[in-house]
């Protein structure tokens, strides 16, 4: 049973998400934010490394368990790209709209526009990390789409949907996403802890 488990996020959106998550199953939830927590660079080359650096700075700055994410969109025609620099894609400054913009540019008149999200999830407490995984498959559509969301939503379009991320509602985004997926991995590994 775990008592009180630290989310590397100071995405309030995000901390919601986990919150909801794991309703029941751990007692308090806490986030970066309350323990002043150090910045970390991002700059590991996978994105398992780099939720494995924000767990442990996390642990060894509290001592408490914690919990970090990374995700990133891999394009196959790209050759993987922009995965694990998907938040910078278009440079240091750049926002969404810049990073779609260039994502499309380098599609155009691509014939394969195959794509996955996919988020790593580290679990660390000091003992071995655990490491979980979610995976959702889909495509890159021409013209964005849909309001909601954020990042590369309005262009991605899941695989068995006709609306992209941006269109679907959150609680169905979070029923088949990247990030739910890995989660629920979380979440199937802790009730058996
Ligand atoms: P993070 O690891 O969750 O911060 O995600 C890194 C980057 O991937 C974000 O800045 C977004 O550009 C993109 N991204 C992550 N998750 C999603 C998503 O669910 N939809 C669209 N873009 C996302």
């Amino acid at each position: 049973m775990l008592n009180k488990l630290l989310i590397a996020t100071t995405n309030p959106g995000k901390l919601e998400e986990f919150r909801q998550l794991l309703e029941g199953l751990v007692p308090t939830i806490i986030s970066s934010a309350d323990v002043d927590a150090p910045e970390v660079v991002e700059d590991a080359p996978t994105l398992e490394g780099n939720a494995l650096k924000k767990a442990r700075a996390l642990f060894e700055h509290s001592g408490l368990p914690a919990l970090a994410d990374d995700t990133g969109l891999e394009v196959r025609t790209l050759d993987g790209r922009p995965g694990v620099h998907s938040a910078r894609y278009a440079g240091p400054d750049c926002i969404a709209a810049d990073n779609v913009a260039k994502l499309l540019n380098e599609l155009r008149n691509r014939e394969d526009r195959s794509a996955r999200f996919r988020t790593a999830i580290v679990y660390f407490d000091g003992a071995q990390p655990r490491v979980y995984e979610g995976i959702c498959t889909g495509r890159i559509i021409e013209r964005p789409r849909g309001a909601g969301g954020f990042g590369y939503d309005p262009v991605f379009l899941p695989d068995g949907e006709t609306e992209t991320f941006a269109e679907l509602s959150a609680d169905r985004k979070n029923a088949i996403s990247h990030r739910g997926r890995a989660m629920q991995a979380f979440l199937n590994d802790l009730k058996s802890w």
